[in-house]
């Protein structure tokens, strides 16, 4: 569905990445691991298209993205959730739902939408009338989950989700990533807390110094204490 060959990019004369390639099938959840500073935001930002100086080819679903504007994603059903999560604060957390589908056929039936999210997200539920200012670390990051998913991707790209937050939300949105697997999403999972992401997740790259340095399936890549050691410590 996503793959990615040979892609190089660059801040300033910098060169983060140098040729990455990976792939990730219809329906799998991939996990993109490594040290901090590997290289691991600038590869999704790259699929998301948000790195200017950017070579080599991302096709999704055939269709190279590379070069193309950042909404053309969004309209191939290929969603983003940042690290830095960017819910608007001064918005209710309906509002900021509403906004991830403004450009969506679906914002026709808002209020399905937003029943179904509230169904999903029992935190969200509680607190849709509530400006999302007010909400814990935690339950922000579950509402720009909620906000990419309210169009109904058939991707997301997923950076460092569980970021800053208490082990119990942690959890909760562990096992929300397993329910939209199992619901035909692929995913693709950028994250620290490698032995969580691993116990979800089909396969796993680990990327080191801007380039991919190791591949395979998660459970082999769960055993192999020495690998998470050498590459993914923080
Ligand atoms: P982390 O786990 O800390 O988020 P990462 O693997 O996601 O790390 P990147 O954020 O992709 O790594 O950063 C890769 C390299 O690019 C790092 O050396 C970083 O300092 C550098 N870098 C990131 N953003 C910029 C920027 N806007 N300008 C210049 N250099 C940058």
């Amino acid at each position: 569905m996503l793959e990615v060959n040979d892609l190089n990019a660059w801040y300033g004369t910098s060169h983060i990445l140098q040729g990455v390639s990976l792939e990730v099938r219809k329906g799998e959840l991939v996990c993109l691991i490594g040290r901090n500073g590997a290289g691991k935001t600038t590869t999704v930002k790259s699929i998301a298209g948000l790195i200017p100086k950017a070579k080599g080819s991302v096709k999704f679903e055939g269709v190279e993205l590379l070069g193309r504007p950042t909404h053309t994603r969004f309209s191939k059903g290929l969603a983003y959730v940042p690290e830095e999560r960017r819910i608007v604060p001064g918005l209710t957390v309906r509002e900021n739902i509403r906004l991830g589908l403004l450009a969506s056929p679906l914002r026709r039936r808002e209020a399905d939408v937003i029943d179904e999210i509230a169904e999903t997200f029992p935190r969200l539920k509680e607190r849709l009338d509530q400006m999302a200012i007010t909400m814990s670390g935690g339950e922000q990051q579950m509402l720009a989950i909620a906000r990419a998913v309210a169009s109904k991707p058939k991707m997301v790209l997923l950076d460092e989700p569980s970021e800053g937050i208490m082990p119990v939300l942690v959890d909760e949105m562990f096992e929300y990533f397993a329910a939209l697997k199992r619901s035909g999403v692929t995913i693709l999972l950028i994250e620290q807390n490698v032995g969580l992401a691993l116990r979800i997740a089909d396969r796993a790259y680990i990327l080191d110094q801007g380039e991919i340095v190791y591949s395979g399936s998660a459970q082999t890549m769960l055993a192999d204490e020495a690998i998470q050691e050498r590459y993914c410590a923080v």
